[in-house]
């Protein structure tokens, strides 16, 4: 089984199939972007994460600590917690707009496609940033 702390989990294939099928174009894990985020949209200035809910101790039924050696188990997944909001304030303060999905998300695909595009192309004033002539809403004129 793969490890899902890793890279190229099922998770993250999922996603990155489903915004593939839809035409987005993105990069893999970048070097030299805090965390190194699973998905990275340059022209968007946006990030995603792929994050699986055990490891990453999401609030959710699959991301419940094991009952047993809490003593390990606890300090290691508050300590990737922590890192993770770490890594997405410091992209954040980047000028990067951060997205987590969570690998219980991709198993309702409709939902999570509709969370990714609005993610990608909702409504976002730093997009039209340069384009104001084009883009003044006509009640400010
Ligand atoms: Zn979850």
């Amino acid at each position: 089984m793969a490890r899902i702390g890793g890279k190229n989990t099922a998770p993250e294939m999922i996603v990155r199939r489903r915004l593939h099928g839809l035409s987005y174009r993105y990069r893999l894990h970048p070097v030299d972007l805090p965390g190194r985020p699973d998905l990275v949209f340059r022209g968007r200035n946006k990030a995603i994460f792929v994050h699986g809910c055990f490891w990453h101790a999401h609030d959710c039924a699959m991301g419940r600590p094991p009952k047993s050696r809490l003593h390990y188990w606890l300090p290691k997944l508050e300590g990737n917690r922590r890192r993770d909001a770490a890594q997405a304030d410091e992209l954040r303060a980047m000028g990067w707009t951060v997205l987590i999905v969570w690998q219980c998300q991709t198993k309702k695909l409709d939902e999570l496609t509709a969370d990714l595009v609005d993610f990608l192309d909702g409504e976002n004033p730093d997009r039209h940033r340069g384009a104001k002539a084009l883009f003044m809403p006509p009640d400010v004129v």
